[in-house]
């Protein structure tokens, strides 16, 4: 099959605007009539330069990110290492800042400079806690992440959906006055949260509450409007709606980045039995390096930036990416109508409160195998790709990406709509 004669739609990585890829193909071997390739360019030549000024300008820009100078401000990070490097970039980070603030507060109290680290293990094996909200595989995986480097007893599971569920699996968010969060701000060094649930179609629907909140927003980011305000740090593996796989996006708050000479020194961290993290995940050394401490592929941050041209070029509401909030919202609601018409052929697996805009879980038949590998066949044979669900749970899942078309998301409906009517005759 030929690009044109498919529509992909792949959970991550994911579709690309056809357009950047063009472009990508020739800058590729010629970047801006220079005879060198973008790939082959110094990351720190002042093409470099403007390609992650670029991008990060754009983000701003789409996202309302509040300018990078002063307490109020967040800084841009591009990062290596994926998603899942951040789940641990979190805890390495949160757990020092929450060192830092604990050091300080004592010092202030009048402890003495060599009871300090004494006087902080006490503090630290009674008090610390990393609060999860794990409402599908990804945080679950992060919450694992936290106790592996601190000890699943710093882990508070504020709440774990499964269990709120018939057959224990995940697919509902409980409401908040269910959840157990550490209510004391100087316990909490963080609240982590994954907004958008890839694997078990769950995104949240508003913003949940928590002292220093982290979150994943790995499969939902650049969908809709965020209040990047509410957060200490948001964090994006770029395949899924940003470009190729190789970046992920940091958006983090001024307030957690003092300056490398007011965080813990590694030796206070290590005779606490506390983790340090590999230098190029830590996030004050990033950012004082303009994420350029070590080599950035600068050709993802290109495509990035290219991606996030098109959405602001494409946009006139505020905030700017309101367009694509929009087009995200009808290709969603056109395909969960045809799914949620289909006299119980299909059914979608999370509750319909939490329904994910972006990753549409369904099982066909209740999970009838063969039914589901006809769905699948037949789908694949109309050039719809991309369609089986996660290997850990089966079934089919729509990733509904901004780079898929609205035509796509038409066709697909089309084809759920004559399967359903097939499957009932
Ligand atoms: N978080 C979410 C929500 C994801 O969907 C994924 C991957 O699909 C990850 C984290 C892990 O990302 P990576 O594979 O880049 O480590």
């Amino acid at each position: 099959p030929t690009r044109e004669s498919i529509h992909y739609f792949g959970a991550g990585p994911a579709p690309l605007p056809t357009a950047v890829l063009e472009e990508a193909s020739k800058v590729i071997l010629n970047y801006n009539d220079s005879g060198v390739g973008i790939a082959e360019i110094s990351h720190r030549s002042p093409e470099a330069n403007a390609i992650l000024a670029n991008a990060k300008s754009g983000l701003r820009q789409l996202l309302d990110i509040p300018e990078s100078e002063g307490p109020d401000g967040y800084e841009i990070l591009f990062l290596h290492g994926g998603g899942s490097g951040e789940f641990s970039a979190t805890v390495y980070h949160m757990v020092s800042v929450w060192v830092a603030r604990q050091m300080k507060q004592l010092t202030e109290s009048g402890v003495e400079e060599d009871k300090v680290v004494e006087k902080l293990r006490e503090v630290l094996e009674k008090k610390m806690k990393l609060d999860y909200l794990v409402t599908g595989s990804w945080s679950l995986k992060a919450s694992q992440e936290a106790a592996r480097l601190v000890g699943s007893e710093h882990v508070n599971i504020v709440v774990d959906a499964r269990k709120h569920r018939n057959g224990n699996k995940f697919g509902v968010i409980p409401a908040e006055d269910s959840w157990s969060q550490t209510q004391d701000e100087t316990e909490c060094a963080l609240t982590y949260y994954c907004d958008n649930e890839t694997v078990d179609g769950v995104e949240f629907q508003s913003t949940p509450s928590g002292h220093n909140l982290v979150a994943d927003m790995s499969s939902n980011f650049l969908s809709r409007s965020i209040n990047v305000r509410k957060h200490a740090a948001i964090f994006s593996g770029a395949q899924k709606n940003i470009g190729t796989t190789g970046i992920t996006i940091a958006i983090i708050s001024n307030k957690l980045l003092p300056p490398l000479t007011e965080m813990p020194d590694p030796k206070i961290m290590r005779k606490l039995g506390l983790p340090i993290g590999p230098i190029v995940l830590d996030w004050p050394t990033i950012a004082k390096n303009n994420s350029l401490y070590n080599t950035l592929p600068i050709f993802d941050v290109w495509i990035a930036s290219k991606v996030m041209d098109r959405l602001l070029h494409s946009s006139s509401g505020s905030p700017r990416i309101s367009t694509q909030e929009a087009e995200s919202n009808k290709k969603a609601t056109m395909l969960y109508s045809a799914l949620d018409n289909s006299s119980g052929v299909y059914s979608v697996v999370p509750d319909k409160s939490v329904r994910s805009r972006m990753n549409i879980c369904v099982r066909v038949k209740g999970g009838d195998a063969d039914a589901e590998k006809a769905f699948l066949k037949g789908a694949e044979s109309r050039g719809l790709m991309g369609l089986k669900g996660h290997r850990s749970v089966g079934g089919v899942r729509i990733s509904n990406y901004n780079a898929v078309p609205v035509e796509a998301a038409e066709k697909l409906t089309r084809y759920l709509e004559e399967f359903a009517k097939e499957q009932q005759k």
